[in-house]
Order: structure tokens, then C-alpha cells, then sequence
């Protein structure tokens, strides 16, 4: 393949073949410390200093501007379901891009409904299922609450006119939904949400996995002076990704569903990190070692849909539910946009011809009894499923087994202080497990603490 390497060696623009030009290219950094530089006085400081910067990948490999590779067992949080520079993902877009690349929904177009149809019938969802497309994980999750928010309006007790109450949703401790104000108000990290407070009203937190914290608050549902508003839904992640790739116990889950039903609260599965075949399934509420058998009422779905390109959305499950969004009451000018749209959909054909689900699963215990067969002394053990990981270390020492990770060529992410979260791309081979398990095997165990 060609690529432009005019950014990785400034003032000599230069089109040629990338393995002939890596080789020519220095390796200490310069040019990395030069790009930071400028990052740093270009940018608000929200993400702090960037660990790289990065010039162009190859499946599961990415270069950065001096030239060094990298292994990826990151893939952009969860996000490059095919690594990078997918050749059927190129060309989609490539060709997309020259046909119409966007139109508002004023108009259609075929990708989007095909898409949207794909979603449905990949989610097992029941006849009259809709889907709404958004731009982002937290957009998705706008949407679900928007809509559960409109469904709270129709339970009884609930009614303005007859003196009802606000309704309230649930969201579980630890949960990750989202930075926007919506998706934040059901985020539990206090020192992300608390400097937004006040946000939207009526979110209450519960006690993940704890089914007395879930009784109780649906028990607060009532008439009089003390009594709260009905529970309109409760959101959660059947596993929790941002907390540090913790699974529910699917009994819990399974309980929640029972609770639910029996209140007429709708259960909101947020599946932005989990979906599209990360856990080996194409959602993780199909496997039941997760959900229970639980399904959803709205699932929704962003990081590895369009392969890298920006797209969210929701699956509302059922005509009922569904109606509840008429015309005008939600939008977005993106939503549903072409591109996004003809990404997702050559990402979802890629991962069915290729039996992706299956390599999950497979990469997947091969990571997971790699890295204990490794012998570090600096793992504890190894949660999640498919290639969905979280490695629990000995000690809080995670930023510096991610910095000496990186420095050895490997990229994997510090999700809490002591555990490294794993998600490398679905086209992940067996090979590149092997080369990623020697290097994370070689992390000295005695690293001191962050
Ligand atoms: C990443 C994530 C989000 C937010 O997605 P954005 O695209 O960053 O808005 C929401 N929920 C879960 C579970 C996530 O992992």
C-alpha cells in the first residue's frame, strides 16, 4: 500500500511504500515531541497529553509519526472492529463519499435503511422495531432516555394533568453512558459528573449487583406526600466497561428484567462498548453467561458499528415503544448520515463473512489463558468476555504496565488504576495474540505504583 508519510518527515512530501519508508525513519521521537508540542497549545486540555501521535495503520497494526509500530489491542477504544484500512471499508467510503456523503433527513438514503434493518434483525429485535441513528455512544444513550422518558408519561401516577409525579429512571453505580448532560446525569464516576450538577432531574442511582438497592427504589414508587414517581427505566452495561470491564452477574441481570416487567419499566441495555460482536456475540445480552436471558426494551450500539467511523444510535423493540417517537419530538442533523451508514454496513458484512463472532470468542480465550499461562506475577486474573478484557493487577500500577507496554510495542489502556482493559480489533489473528501475550507476559511485576 501507498501512503503519505509528508506529515511523519516534515518539509519532504512524499507519497511511497510505507514498509520501505518506515525503515528510513528515526525512532526517538523528535517528530512525536514536535506534533505534542503543538497538540498541547491547539487543543483544551480535557484528554491530557496524548500518549502518541499517529501517522497511518494497517489491520491491527499503527504507525506513529517517527515511524515506530504498534501492535493494537485497543483499536480505538473498542471502535475498529476491522483494524485499520479494512480494504472493503475503505472502498465503501471511498465510494460513498463519491456518490452522496450527506443529505439531512429531509431525505433518505438506501444505506441507511438497509442499515437500520441489519440492526434489527442482527438484535433479534420483534416485528415493529425501529432504530434511531445518532453520531456517538452518548447520543445513542440520549435517545433511549428521551424516549423511556416519554414512555414514563403514559404510567400511571405519572400523569402532570392528574397531579403525578415525575417519573424517574435508574442507572447503576459505576455505569458509564456518556459525557452529554443526559447521558452524564446516569454516569456514576462523581468526579466526572459532580461538577455538572445540578443535572437532570430524577436519575437515581442503585447499587450495582445488588437486588435489595433494586427492590427498594422501585419501592419508593407511590401516592401521598412521600411517595416518588413511577420508575420509568433502568439503564445499565451488562458489562461495565469504563469501570474496568466488570460483568454483571447475570442472575442480577436476570432479576432487573423480572422487576421490570412486574413495574412496567422498560430496561435499557447501553451495549456502545459491548456490541457488534466485541463479546462474541452480536450483543452481549445474547449471551446468557451475561444477561440471564434477559433482552431489552432499547439497546443501544455506537463504538464498533461503522468500524471507525463516527455512529450511534438505538434500538427501540417493539411498534408500542417505538411510536413514541413522532415526527419532530428527536433528531439530529448527522443521524443517519451515508457514510457512517455504508461504513456500518460493509463492518457488519465484513464481520459475518469472515466469522468474526467466532474469532472473538476464540482470540478471546486465547488471550485469556495466554495471560495466565504467562506466569506475570502481576496478574491477578482475567474478566470479561470475548475480546471485551480486563486484567486485574496486584498493585494500582496500571499507567505505567500501559507505558511499558507501549514502549514495547504494544497498546493496551489503563481503564482503572489496577486493571488494563484489552479490545483489540475483531480481525485480531492468532499470531498477533501470541505476540501481544509475550510482551504483556515481559511486564516487570514490581512496577511502582501511579
Ligand atoms: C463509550 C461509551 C459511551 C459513550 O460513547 P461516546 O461515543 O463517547 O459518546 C456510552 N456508554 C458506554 C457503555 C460506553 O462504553
Amino acid at each position: 500500500m501507498t501512503v503519505d508519510i509528508s506529515r511523519a518527515k516534515s518539509g519532504r512530501a512524499a507519497s511511497i511504500d510505507a514498509r520501505t519508508a518506515l525503515e528510513h525513519l528515526d525512532v526517538e521521537g523528535a517528530q512525536d515531541k514536535a506534533w505534542l508540542g503543538r497538540y498541547e497549545h491547539v487543543h483544551v486540555g480535557v484528554f491530557g497529553p496524548p500518549l502518541r501521535v499517529m501517522d497511518h495503520g494497517m489491520g491491527t497494526r499503527i504507525w506513529d509519526v517517527d515511524g515506530n509500530e504498534y501492535l493494537d489491542f485497543l483499536a480505538g477504544i473498542a471502535v475498529n472492529s476491522l483494524g485499520y484500512a479494512h480494504p472493503d471499508w475503505v472502498r465503501t467510503i471511498s465510494e460513498q463519499a463519491g456518490r452522496v456523503a450527506h443529505t439531512s433527513n429531509y431525505f433518505a438514503t438506501k444505506p441507511q435503511i438497509e442499515l437500520a434493518a441489519k440492526l434489527i434483525e442482527l438484535a433479534g429485535a420483534p416485528a415493529g422495531s425501529h432504530v434511531y441513528f445518532g453520531n456517538s455512544g452518548a447520543e445513542g444513550n440520549e435517545a433511549a432516555l428521551k424516549l423511556a422518558k416519554l414512555y414514563g408519561r403514559t404510567l400511571p401516577g405519572a400523569i402532570p394533568a392528574a397531579g403525578g409525579k415525575p417519573v424517574r429512571i435508574l442507572a447503576l453505580t459505576n455505569g458509564f453512558h456518556g459525557r452529554t448532560m443526559g447521558a452524564l446525569s446516569a454516569t456514576w464516576k462523581p468526579a466526572i459528573r459532580k461538577p455538572f450538577e445540578p443535572l437532570v432531574p430524577s436519575m437515581q442511582f442503585i447499587e450495582a449487583g445488588d437486588r435489595v438497592s433494586l427492590l427498594e427504589a422501585f419501592a419508593r414508587t407511590g401516592k401521598g406526600k412521600y411517595g416518588e414517581g413511577p420508575v420509568a427505566a433502568v439503564i445499565l452495561e451488562l458489562i461495565q466497561g469504563e469501570a474496568g470491564v466488570r460483568p454483571l452477574d447475570p442472575e442480577y441481570v436476570a432479576d432487573v428484567r423480572s422487576i421490570c416487567d412486574a413495574n412496567g419499566a422498560l430496561m435499557i441495555i447501553d451495549e456502545v462498548q459491548t456490541g457488534i460482536g466485541r463479546t462474541g456475540q452480536w450483543f452481549a445480552f445474547q449471551r446468557d453467561d451475561l444477561s440471564g436471558g434477559a433482552v431489552p426494551d432499547i439497546v443501544t450500539f455506537a463504538k464498533g458499528v461503522a468500524g471507525g467511523f463516527p455512529m450511534g444510535g438505538m434500538i427501540a423493540f417493539g411498534q408500542q415503544l417505538s411510536d413514541l417517537f413522532t415526527p419532530g419530538i428527536h433528531g439530529s442533523t448527522f443521524a443517519g448520515n451515508p457514510l457512517g451508514a455504508s461504513a456500518a454496513l460493509t463492518t457488519l458484512g465484513v464481520i459475518e463473512r469472515d466469522g468474526l463472532l467466532a474469532n472473538a470468542r476464540e482470540r478471546g480465550e486465547q488471550l485469556r489463558e495466554g495471560i495466565m499461562a504467562s506466569g506475570n506475577a502481576l496478574f491477578e486474573y482475567v474478566r470479561g468476555r470475548g475480546l471485551l478484557l480486563g486484567v486485574q493487577l496486584t498493585h494500582p500500577c496500571a499507567h505505567a504496565a500501559m507505558n511499558w507496554a507501549l514502549e514495547h510495542g504494544l497498546i493496551v489502556n489503563a481503564v482503572a488504576p489496577d486493571a488494563l482493559r484489552i479490545a483489540p480489533a475483531l480481525i485480531v489473528s492468532e499470531a498477533d495474540v501470541r505476540e501481544g501475550v509475550s510482551i504483556l507476559g515481559r511486564i516487570p511485576k514490581d512496577l511502582a505504583n501511579d
